[in-house]
């Protein structure tokens, strides 16, 4: 951001404040451990705010998956008043103050834009560098994403102080950018996805220019870190906006910058809809099935008509199409595997009932998730709920005789083994 943008965006010098009598975020709502971390902070003379998303959901009404606190305090100086206190991350120092077994809060120093010259030299350092370069409770709320995001909660006197229009934004229900999107895009274009991902997870509506700006610099998000844009993907999985998500990144330009090559269908969307709705229902997410829903449709598209398809080359096929996402993201061999074993099982699902092997393929450990899959599909689609229907019986209650009979490994004949060659005695040539 250019020193004048910064000028003009903190504009009005003073913060909106609303007293604890104005707003409904009452200290009941706050978990305990980040309330002591709070205090001790605050009665040792630093500032101590509750910042973020925990700010955000309070005043929605919504339960905030964790708590974050923001801090003058360095990390040496918060390490020093708490005992159980660890700083974490080379990149970003961070202090968690540990509590018990599972108690965690995350304590960072308020952090400021970098200017211009004091960045690295090499721009995929900037990010990180951004991260760690201290300022003040103003100078933070500006370095953060969205307005909604940059809401602080003051342990002082229980008031929220807004230094970006957040508070506003939350009441219209939007998502826009602190400052030029295009200026905050470029900086950093995980926010991209991030601003949809906020707009489809709380029901708002993107900021006009906000919109705009992801339209116009789409194309950077190419040149984010794979890890981050791995990550970011999970969480649309993890919040259940997967489907929704993506089908407005595909409507802004963004999504075939974001996953290289992937071409997002309609059926893929509304699959995506469907492992939203069954992780909503409390079936937790796993990056591998979350992989063969995004390249399921792609796959029975790969694989050729008809039923004499070897396994071999429907593994071969499945392989290939989810090499290209798995190598750019370095995915986990693991991961890869149970995804390609997923999207086989899909197929062999697909085959109906009768096939050679159909006993261990019933019993195989991944079958039940792959008829999940295979299930979501076909409800999708409207088409095969009978076929669907009588795996789930097949699995349900796999005939005992039936597994007998087929649990038994598959007898080969042993082979015959060669005799020994008797070592051939030369015969003496003749001379
Ligand atoms: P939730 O944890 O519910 O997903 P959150 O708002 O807490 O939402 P986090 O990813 O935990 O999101 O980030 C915490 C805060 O850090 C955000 O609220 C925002 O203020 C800031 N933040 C996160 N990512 C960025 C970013 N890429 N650029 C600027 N600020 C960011
Ligand atoms: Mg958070």
């Amino acid at each position: 951001m250019s020193s004048s943008q910064e000028k003009s965006l903190c504009e009005p010098a003073e913060p909106v404040v609303l007293p604890r009598s104005e707003h409904p975020i009452s200290r009941k709502q706050i978990d305990e451990h980040t309330l002591k971390v709070l205090y001790r902070l605050r009665s040792h003379g630093h500032k101590a705010y509750l910042v973020g998303g925990g700010v955000r959901d309070l005043l929605l009404g919504r339960t905030p998956k964790d708590f974050d606190v923001g801090t003058d305090a360095t990390p040496n100086q918060v390490k020093k008043l708490f005992r159980n206190c660890f700083l974490v991350g080379r990149r970003f120092r961070l202090a968690h103050v540990r509590f018990g077994q599972d108690g965690l809060v995350e304590v960072a120093t308020f952090r400021r834009q970098p200017r211009e010259d004091e960045l690295p030299e090499n721009p995929e350092d900037h990010f990180f560098f951004a991260e760690n370069v201290f300022g003040t409770p103003r100078e933070d709320a500006f370095r953060r994403d969205f307005t909604i995001n940059a809401l602080f909660y003051d342990i002082a006197d229980f008031s929220i102080i807004d230094y970006v229009g957040g508070l506003a934004d939350l009441a219209a229900r939007r998502i826009r950018t602190i400052g030029s999107p295009q200026v905050r895009f470029t900086e950093d274009p995980v926010r991209m996805l991030r601003a949809i991902e906020f707009a489809a997870r709380l029901g708002f509506t993107l900021d006009e220019e906000t919109r705009e700006g992801i339209y116009s610099r789409a194309p950077l998000i190419a040149e984010a870190a794979p890890a981050r844009i791995r990550e970011e993907i999970m969480e649309l999985f993890r919040h259940r906006v997967a489907g929704e998500v993506l089908r407005q990144a595909q409507g802004l330009g963004l999504l075939e910058h974001l996953l290289a090559g992937f071409e997002g269908d309609a059926e893929t969307f509304d699959l995506l809809d469907k492992v939203d709705a069954l992780t909503a229902s409390g079936r937790p997410i796993e990056e591998s099935f979350a992989l063969a829903a995004l390249y399921l449709s792609r796959f029975w598209r790969a694989c050729p008509q008809g039923d004499g398809v070897p396994i071999t080359e429907v593994v071969r096929i499945a392989n290939l199409v989810l090499s290209p996402h798995c190598n750019y993201f370095h995915i986990a061999h693991g991961v890869r595997h149970l995804a390609r074993e997923l999207l086989v099982g899909c197929y062999r699902l697909s085959r109906g009932r009768g096939k050679r092997g159909e006993q261990r393929f019933v019993r195989h450990p991944l079958t039940p998730q792959a008829l999940e899959l295979f299930t979501l599909w076909v409800e999708m689609t409207g088409t095969g709920s009978e076929l669907a229907a009588s795996w789930q019986r097949a699995l349900l209650r796999p005939s005992s005789t039936e597994i007998s009979a087929e649990a038994e490994p598959i007898r080969r004949k042993p082979r015959r083994r060669r005799k020994p060659r008797k070592p051939r005695v030369k015969s003496e040539a003749p001379a």
